[in-house]
């Protein structure tokens, strides 16, 4: 399922049942709210988009103003909420997102963004209408495992999360100024797929489903990288899970669902000990 557009709940709620109902109904459970007017479900993903910024803040996932977050307007679906250049992702808050149009203009908000980055997620959300969040960073393992050019191995559960549902995009990425150039290229490959590796650059992840989904397997897609770079440092042959139980895990336990409702333990994290988000 990962493979398709899902915007649509009611696939949600099929996921949620395959695995959790009937037999805990009842008992507290994440839900996500239903029936927002627009200004709810943008006010939503704002907040959404700050946790998980914020989030990527805890992950030190902070090189300078290098990393970029975007969620779709629910109204105006040419336009993107995003985080404000040189900001560090811990002090985004709601007051100082920006909102912008495909081009990188900024059309609400205080602060300039980071065009030459912009562009890339601009063209992706241009060419694809059916994502609705995008998020990119330079993290340390990503962009290291970057550097070799090749996909990630299904060598445990979670890294079959991303079998068959990521790309490597080429290797014009380690120029100055690429993004600009390689937006195009980076959209093209995304058609899909919850992730790309962008060789000589660092990852990207795309959400179908919501920023909260975006955020998570992006900080899945880091871990991954990690944990193989320690294998292979290792030396030793990992054992691979087979193509069949790859697939089998990937639709259970790398959905977009499954992506949302793993932020929900963040989210909870940064309701608690972060209140001003919200300002
Ligand atoms: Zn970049």
């Amino acid at each position: 399922m990962a493979q398709t557009p899902n915007n649509d709940q009611t696939l949600d709620l099929g996921d949620r049942e395959s695995i959790y109902q009937p037999t805990q109904k009842g008992l507290i459970f994440p839900e996500k709210p239903t029936g927002m007017s627009i200004a709810q479900e943008r006010h939503h993903r704002k907040e959404r988009l700050v946790a998980a910024c914020r989030a990527f803040a805890l992950q030190g996932f902070d090189y300078g103003f290098a990393g970029h977050l975007t969620v779709r307007d629910p109204q105006h679906p040419h336009l993107y909420w995003t985080n404000p250049m040189a900001v560090h992702f811990s002090q985004v808050k709601i007051s100082n997102l920006i909102l912008a149009d495909h081009q990188g203009t900024v059309v609400e908000g205080d602060y300039a963004i980071n065009q030459a980055g912009f562009v890339l997620h601009g063209a992706v959300h241009e060419m694809h209408p059916d994502i609705i969040a995008m998020c990119h960073a330079h993290t340390v393992y990503g962009t290291a495992f970057a550097s070799l050019g090749k996909k990630l191995d299904p060598i445990s559960q979670d890294a079959a999360a991303f079998y068959e549902d990521h790309v490597v995009i080429g290797a014009e990425a380690g120029q100055v100024a690429v993004e600009t150039k390689a937006g195009l290229g980076v959209a093209e490959s995304f058609k899909g797929v919850k992730a790309a590796i962008h060789k000589n650059h660092g990852l990207l992840t795309a959400s179908r489903h919501s920023i909260e989904a975006a955020a998570f397997w992006f900080i899945a897609l880091e871990r991954c990288c990690q944990q193989q770079l320690l294998i292979e440092a290792t030396g030793l042959k990992p054992t691979l899970v087979p193509h069949d139980k790859a697939l089998y895990s990937r639709e259970h336990v790398g959905s977009e669902y499954i992506g949302w409702l793993h932020f929900q333990t963040i989210w909870n994290q940064l309701l608690q000990t972060q209140p001003d988000m919200f300002d």
